[in-house]
């Protein structure tokens, strides 16, 4: 095992998530216009051999959590063997952050695979508004893949839920008890600017404190110890099942303890969700580097990654790629 990935801050990079693909049968409104974005080219698109020979690189430099992503991941064809390739590869803690449309018919061949767990996108429990806010009027179906991933094994389930001020905040007491009904860890997620269609402005972020007091209000909540995760978490005072967490990523930066690095589908290394430079490992890959000489492009990178976004800053830069291109 080489030493581990300590960027000038001395923050440990150590969860690693990997897109598999760039495209999605969702279009959610914060995220990508009704008809789609310009999806990349099959051929740009890492194969399965590259992403498990870079996921082996990774873990020889302490990576510790894998997250498969996308755009959605589950529609990338063969995602099951994968799994099981990572699986064989030893990594301690393999996830997914899918939309949940296809999860009905793939959670139980994903857990047999070697998923642990898994973290589902729901903006709404209403099924008209989260028609309205994914484009896809998908709900049911979503549901039905959550029950599968709970028959599965797959544990814990977290809900991935943006709030959108003047969309869905007020819902965030019916995702609780939605949390409390089922066990779930329902996680509230501020609006970013990482949208296609450049429509985010700060007076649609909902600040976290704000989704914190309203649903303390009905059910208090207790914080939890979260560790190095960006979600801060809480569970009910009264000592019901499941929980709540809030990602506060505009207006209680996170960024002092960052452990989070990322691939996208065409194989660009990013210290950052919002990095505005990127390292080119397909172009490695495929002019015949050799793991060393990988992992001495990714540990570069980690030692110029910068202290954090900069979403506050007047200097801030929106970064080339859009969310569903860089990957949750
Ligand atoms: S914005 Fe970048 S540095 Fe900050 S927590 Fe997210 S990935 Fe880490």
């Amino acid at each position: 095992m080489n030493a581990p990935l300590v960027d000038r801050f001395g923050r440990v990079a150590d969860d690693l998530r990997v897109s598999l693909t760039d495209r999605c049968n969702f279009r959610c409104t914060y995220c990508m216009p009704a008809e789609g974005l310009a999806w990349l080219p099959r051929s740009e698109l890492l194969t399965y051999e590259e992403i498990e020979r870079l996921v082996g690189v990774f873990l020889d430099l302490g990576v510790r959590t894998v997250r498969l992503t996308g755009g959605e991941p589950l529609l990338r064809r063969g995602v099951e063997p994968l799994v099981s390739l990572l699986a064989a590869r030893g990594v301690p803690d393999l996830s997914m952050t899918t939309n949940g449309l296809l999860l009905a018919e793939k959670a139980e061949a994903l857990a047999a695979a070697g998923l642990r767990r898994i973290n589902v996108s729901v903006d709404s429990l209403l099924r008209h508004r989260f028609a309205e806010m994914t484009r896809r009027d998908a709900l049911e179906r979503v549901l039905d893949g959550l029950r599968a991933a709970e028959r599965a094994g797959l544990a814990p389930i977290k809900l991935n839920c943006v709030v959108v001020r003047g969309t869905n905040e007020d819902e965030v007491v019916d995702f609780a008890r939605f949390a409390r009904a089922t066990g779930y860890q329902v996680r509230f997620i501020e609006f970013m600017p990482l949208d296609a269609e450049e429509g985010w402005s700060r007076d649609r972020v909902v600040p976290s404190e704000e989704v914190l007091a309203a649903i303390d209000r009905v059910h208090p909540l207790v914080p939890v110890d979260h560790g190095p995760e960006p979600a801060r978490v809480f569970r009910f005072a009264d000592g019901a099942p499941g929980g709540v967490g809030v990602i506060a990523s505009v207006s209680e930066p996170f960024c002092g303890d960052c452990n989070r690095i990322r691939i996208t589908a065409d194989g660009q290394f990013r210290t950052c969700l919002f990095a505005l430079e990127e390292t080119d490992l397909r172009r490695l890959l495929r002019a015949g580097a050799d793991d060393d000489q990988i992992a001495a492009a990714v540990r570069d990178a980690v030692a110029r990654k910068w202290a954090g976004h900069r979403i506050n800053e007047a200097d801030f830069v929106r970064p080339a790629r859009s969310m569903s291109m860089i990957g949750g």
